[in-house]
Order: structure tokens, then sequence, then C-alpha cells
């Protein structure tokens, strides 16, 4: 069985739906409250677990009701929570107003991701045992660079998400085997709108890169090769939430498991066409055996 680690984000998403987000100093009521685990980090482990790897989340949850619940959450669905730590304090929370035209605004306090900015003793060893370490930017970046610098010394791949877009640090990129942006944050990292030269700039510092291009499927470029893309199935999205983590947390596995790149990323977009078509992103992430079933 394919084993992947998560380095990254556990968040409570509180949200609210409104039929007009207000302004500054007006109050508005609200039509419904949700409150769904989330976190970039958490949802590639859920997404990677319900394809069929087995995935060791490590992160920080605080040691509030919130912190209890996106613990539970990650073992309903598989993932191992030995290395989640319970911090003193909150858990991160995303503060999320969506509109009636499906517009949204988003305040994420960190919480208890801010302090996993360092690796504990412990998570070098899981690294190390791990196919693939998967890390997001939703932590404090010296964790990220720690994390990939670990798993390059002991010849682990590491699949890196840029999102949120933000400036990296030297030697992320370096470190990086696999690096997985959208169209906005190939853009944002290169200054390029086009997918296809944003993707050659990188590949000056990665290896290998997959551009997500929404319904439009991916583009992959490798040193050395041709890029080439893979369609996305046509189907009717009703919420795009977590395609991306989706996308990314199942071509961990497909990749861990030895499928030739073209199949692992067809496979990827098979698993994130499922999700588009469910609301939520956790809740959306589809189990090995539909992926299979609608695979061609
Ligand atoms: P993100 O969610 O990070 O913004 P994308 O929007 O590029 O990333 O979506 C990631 C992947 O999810 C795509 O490469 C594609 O496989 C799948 N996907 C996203 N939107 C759709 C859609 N409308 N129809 C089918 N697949 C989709």
């Amino acid at each position: 069985m394919t084993h992947i680690a998560v380095l990254g984000s556990t968040n409570m998403d509180l949200v609210a739906y409104v039929e007009k987000a207000p302004r500054r100093g007006e109050t508005v009521t609200g039509r419904e409250f949700r409150t769904v685990p989330g976190g970039k980090g958490a949802n590639q482990a859920i997404a990677a677990a319900r394809a069929g790897a087995m995935v060791s989340m490590i992160g920080a949850v605080g040691d509030d009701p919130f912190g209890a619940r996106l613990r539970s959450t990650l073992e309903h669905s598989g993932v191992t929570t030995d290395r989640l730590r319970t911090t003193e304090g909150p858990s991160g929370t995303a503060h999320i107003v969506v509109d009636d035209e499906g517009g949204n605004a988003i305040v994420v306090v960190p919480g208890a991701n801010g302090t996993v900015d360092h690796l504990v003793p412990g998570d070098e060893g899981l690294i190390a045992t791990a196919d693939a370490l998967l890390l997001q930017l939703e932590i404090p970046l010296a964790a990220v660079l720690a994390g990939a610098e670990t798993a390059r010394k002991h010849g682990v791949r590491t699949i890196l998400t840029p999102a949120p877009a933000r400036p990296l640090p030297p030697g992320l990129l370096t470190a990086t085997d696999l690096l997985v942006p959208n169209e906005h944050e190939a853009a944002a990292l290169t200054g390029l709108t086009d997918p296809h030269r944003a993707a050659t700039a990188l590949l000056e510092q990665v290896p290998e890169v997959v551009v997500t291009l929404g319904a439009a499927g991916s583009l992959h470029a490798a040193r050395g090769a041709e890029p080439f893309t893979v369609p996305a199935p046509r189907v009717a999205a009703v919420d795009s939430t977590g395609a991306g983590d989706t996308f990314v947390g199942t071509l961990a596995v497909a990749l861990g498991e030895g499928r030739p790149t073209r199949e692992a990323l067809a496979w990827a977009a098979t698993a994130a066409a499922l999700s588009v078509q469910r609301a939520g992103a956790s809740a959306s992430m589809p189990y090995r055996s539909e992926i299979e079933a609608r695979y061609t």
C-alpha cells in the first residue's frame, strides 16, 4: 500500500450564507451557517486516504472543540493522526461569507497552524518511511522548507501545492520534485499568465510541473520531455471547492502506485471531476471504488 505523509494545515471553515455580503459598518442577516472541516493539508490527506493510500498527517489542532472535530474527521476518513499535535489555544479557522451569486470573502486565522513552524522529533522518521510528502503553504514556510529538505534527504518524493499564493523561501522549489499550481498560482510565481510559458519557466527550478486548468484539465511539463495536456471529464460542476486538493491527493496515490504519468493524471482528473459534482470540500471527495468505477 502506498504511504503518503502530509505536512500542512487543518482549519474549521465557518461558513455564513447571505443574500449580499455586508459592507464595512453594515450588519446583515444570514440565511444559513455551517461548520465544515477543511484546510488544504487536511483536505489533501482525506483525498489520498479515500483514494486508497495509508496517510499520516503532520500538523496541529487547538485544544478547542474544533480541534477534536478536525481530528475525528481525519480519522473517520482513515488518516493516521499520531503526529497531529494538540496545542494550547484555538484551532485554525476560516471565516467565510458566501453570497447568492456564489461570490465569497474569506478571513483565515491560522490558530494552531501557526505553531507548526518546525519539525519535532518523530516527524522525520515518519517522512522517511513515506512514498511521498505533500506540502502546501498554509503553515509557516520554515516548516514547509524543513519538510521538503527532510524528504529530499531520505529520497522521498516531494509534491508541493503553492497555495495560497505567496512568495516562496529560497530553496523550497529546488527541494521540490513535483510542483502542482493552478493557473493563478503559476502566474503568481512567474508573472506569466500563459500556463505553458509559466510551466516552462518553472522547470528552471523544479524538474516536473503540473498546472491544473479547472474544467480544461491539466498541463504536464518535465525537463527534457514534450509538454502535454490531459483533459478533465465533462461534468456538471456544482461546487469546485477542494477540486485542486482532491486532484493532488489522488495524483500522489496514483504515482505512488507506480502508474505512468498520463494515467495518474487521468485518474486524478476522474477523482476531481467526481468531487466537483457534489457540495463541500472534504465531504465531496470520492472513495477509491467510485474513482475506479468511473476511470476509463
Ligand atoms: P483549484 O481547485 O486549486 O483552483 P482547478 O480549478 O484547476 O484547481 O481544479 C483542479 C482540477 O480539478 C482540474 O485539473 C480538473 O481535473 C478538476 N476540475 C476542476 N473544475 C472542474 C470542472 N468544472 N469539471 C471537471 N473537472 C474539474
